[in-house]
């Protein structure tokens, strides 16, 4: 993957230069518990497809992720388990009125991880009649990534204007899917805490809009799978748009 082309600058941001792994799919499912984007989610025998707790309704099936299948560092932050990601999409309008679907921890939204121990025995669901196409991931691309301007900033390091133009022009932080690394905001950074301990929580997936999944969050909006790095089963998803 390609980094940033300008020696000075991609100089500068040396220290703040992560690893994003970016997922390689092809069309299918693979095993119940296997990773991909869309198609029908791993449930525990016997469990009801997940619901709303804004409307009710079933929510879509955006994402899983099975620590077996991943790079060493996002295969310890899932200490072995299986990430999932459940989301609202009904668009009647009946679904916000109480509930703000893009504040992490809205109840429009299900992010959990179920434990090592807890995936024997699991089966596919029937799918919903309206799942995404399923994509399986085969294989992840690992890239350098940057944070945005803004981020290096609070980190002490400040940026010229040509500077971050630079880290845009070059395509950081990354769009698309993607395994840790930068997250790509669209407003401001907006990183939850968690409510457990009050650490500030860190990117484990970022979901674009119509990227692998064909859905669009408000207005091409971006949203990003959070983690308390101390409650690793503590997540989060929020997502903002311009
Ligand atoms: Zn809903
Ligand atoms: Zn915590």
């Amino acid at each position: 993957m390609s980094d940033i082309d300008n020696p000075t600058v991609r100089e500068k941001l040396a220290p703040h230069r992560r690893s994003a792994w970016i997922p390689e799919v092809v069309d299918g499912e693979g095993p119940a518990d296997g990773s991909r984007l869309g198609g029908a989610p791993w449930l525990r025998p016997g469990e009801t497809w997940p619901a709303c707790g804004g409307c009710g309704q079933p929510m879509q099936f955006f994402v899983q992720l099975n620590a077996r299948d991943l790079p060493q560092p996002a295969a310890q932050a899932l200490e072995g388990g299986l990430l999932q990601f459940f989301y609202c999409t009904s668009d009647d309008g009946a679904c916000v009125v109480d509930a703000e679907p893009w504040a992490p921890f809205s109840p429009t939204a299900l992010v959990r991880l179920v434990a090592r121990d807890d995936l024997g025995g699991g089966t596919a669901a029937v799918a919903e009649p309206e799942t995404f196409p399923g994509k399986r991931i085969v294989d992840w691309a690992e890239s350098p990534d940057y944070p945005n301007w803004e981020e290096t900033g609070d980190r002490g390091l400040t940026l010229s204007d040509e500077e971050s133009d630079e880290l845009s022009d070059a395509g950081f932080p990354l769009g698309g899917e993607k395994l840790l690394g930068w997250p790509l905001w669209v407003q401001g950074v907006e990183y939850p805490d968690c409510p457990d301990c009050g650490e500030r929580m860190e990117l484990l997936f970022q979901v674009d809009s119509e990227q692998n999944i064909p859905y669009m969050f408000g207005d091409v909006g971006v949203g990003h799978i959070t983690q308390c790095p101390r409650h690793r089963s503590r997540l989060a998803f929020g997502w903002a748009c311009s």
